[in-house]
């Protein structure tokens, strides 16, 4: 059978983008649909626009740390509306990178929804397409529990559109992005309390690693409340939120954040005239190829809620296009050592196992742990402190886990994960001369 196109792509995110660009280099014919926004939810509403508001928030410590460089720096004010329309702006040319880049590449781009109408067809602005591939890549979207008055909180889509900064802002949640968004808020100035239903957020982060974040963001001003979640939200006749807490106290705020996690978005998808099927936390299934239970349909990103990191997806995207087009090229993405940054101020970065999951797995563990005042910090009268950590295999001398919070940490830790999936040992850390005076020298130091 004669398809239209040989790889129809459902969504212009990393993944999607990725895959169509490559398979099209390859010579395939693809086609690309996208309902929303070209470059998906990193572009748009995810790593880019959050990086960016995460640079404007640090601002405010700049300026306080100025002043013990001799610097006076009179009264600085911020104008959110300013921020968030360069933000759009910068927004808008990536987007019509994205659009170039795919044109470019010979993609038949659709700038609409697409629906699933059977295995092999597409419709998409009420017209069909046909393809010996369709890959399914949707992304996800926020997802906010069912309390009474959910519909007065926000997420980070609307944040990143606010238009104007809150002056109290609650955070709910204790994930990537509860814990950036409790940073940038409090940078900016607004009157930050984060809630978070455990007894301490980032579950899955080394001990230490949560331990000194949290100790950091109190020193920063920010209002963590744990082992609490709110109950319900109501609006008061001037505007004001009233979150009620499941212990009964009440937080008055002026705008309530959810960020508690991401569903994958199969809105009107039209996966019912197919045979694909979800797991058990409703992503879809699919095999370590990315091929569904439907042999046509292929996922991957977040839709599939493996590792939702757009480095992740861009990988997957890679091995889809190769497999399919280039199989000669193809390699299976390797999941292990994914290193990552949480943009917090200040940040973290990780990559390895944690303390925990090393004792979990059997490791006999060294420790080797450093905490410092950065030296940009000792001129200025800034407390934060820098946390470095290695976890070493006693047996073997192997680096299992290398995590740090401080400044650049995602700097840092990108350029370690190298050794680490090198298979570096302590001993070539030892080895490994230093650059003076830096902090990233410490984990060449570290006795
Ligand atoms: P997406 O990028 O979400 O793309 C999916 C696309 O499909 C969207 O454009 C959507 O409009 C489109 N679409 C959906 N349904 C249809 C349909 N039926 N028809 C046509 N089009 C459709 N990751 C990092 O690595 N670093 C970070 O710093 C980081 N920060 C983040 C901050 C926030 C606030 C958020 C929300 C996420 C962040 N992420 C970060 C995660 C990252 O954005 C995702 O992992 C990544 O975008 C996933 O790529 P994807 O291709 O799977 O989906
Ligand atoms: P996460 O899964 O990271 O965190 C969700 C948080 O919400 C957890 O603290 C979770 O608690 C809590 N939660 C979940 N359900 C509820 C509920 N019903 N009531 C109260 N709390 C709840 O999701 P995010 O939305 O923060 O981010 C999604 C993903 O996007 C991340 O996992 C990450 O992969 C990616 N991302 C990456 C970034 C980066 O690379 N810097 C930045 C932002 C996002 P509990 O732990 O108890 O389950």
């Amino acid at each position: 059978m004669a398809f239209d196109f040989d790889l129809f792509v459902i969504g212009a995110g990393s993944g999607g983008v990725r895959a169509a660009r490559f398979a099209a280099g390859f010579g395939a014919r693809v086609a690309v649909a996208e309902s929303r926004y070209l470059g998906g939810t990193c572009v748009n509403v995810g790593c880019v626009p959050k990086k960016l508001l995460v640079y404007g928030a640090h601002y405010s410590e700049d300026f306080e740390q100025a002043h013990g460089f001799g610097w006076s720096v009179d009264e600085p004010r911020f104008d959110w509306p300013t921020l968030i329309a360069n933000k759009n702006r910068e927004i808008e040319r990536l987007n019509g990178i994205y659009r170039n880049l795919l044109v470019n590449s010979g993609v038949t781009l659709l700038e609409a929804h697409a629906r699933i109408k059977d295995p092999h067809t597409v419709e998409v602005d009420g017209k069909s397409y046909t393809a010996a591939h369709i890959l399914v890549a949707t992304g996800g979207w926020p997802q906010v529990p069912d309390i009474p008055g959910k519909e007065h909180a926000i997420t980070s889509n609307e944040a990143f559109f606010l238009k104007a900064l809150p002056r109290r802002v609650l955070v709910v949640g204790g994930g990537y992005i509860a814990v950036e968004f409790a940073s940038i808020f409090n940078g900016m100035g607004a009157q930050t309390t984060q809630v978070y239903r455990g007894p301490l957020f980032l579950r899955g982060f080394d001990q230490a690693v949560r331990e000194h974040l949290r100790d950091e963001l109190v020193k920063k001003g920010i209002d963590l409340k744990f082992d609490a979640d709110v109950a319900r939200i109501d609006k008061r006749a001037d505007g004001t939120l009233a979150a009620t807490l499941k212990d009964g106290s009440v937080i008055e705020t002026d705008c309530v954040f959810y960020a508690t996690g991401r569903r994958p978005m199969l809105d009107n998808l039209g996966l019912e005239n197919t045979g694909v099927k979800l797991d058990e936390k409703g992503f879809i299934a699919v095999d370590d190829e990315y091929r569904t239970s439907e042999p046509s349909i292929l996922a991957l990103g977040d839709v599939i809620g493996r590792v939702p990191l757009t480095p992740v997806a861009l990988a997957e995207g890679m091995a889809v296009a190769r497999r399919l087009f280039r199989p000669e090229e193809y390699r299976k993405v390797d999941y292990k050592l994914i290193p990552t940054a949480v943009f917090s101020l200040p940040n973290i970065g990780t990559v390895g196992m944690t303390t925990e999951e090393a004792r979990a797995a059997g490791h006999k563990i060294k420790l080797f742990e450093s905490r410092f005042r950065p030296m940009k910090l000792t001129l200025t009268g800034s407390q934060e402190k820098t946390l470095m950590k290695l976890i070493v295999d006693a047996d073997t001398d192997k680096v299992l886990g290398v995590h740090m919070v401080g400044p650049e940490a995602g700097e840092i830790v990108q350029g370690i994960a190298i050794a680490l999936k090198a298979g570096a040992t302590k001993r070539v850390f030892d080895d490994t001369i230093g650059i003076h005076p830096t902090a990233a020298e410490e984990f060449v130091t570290l006795r």
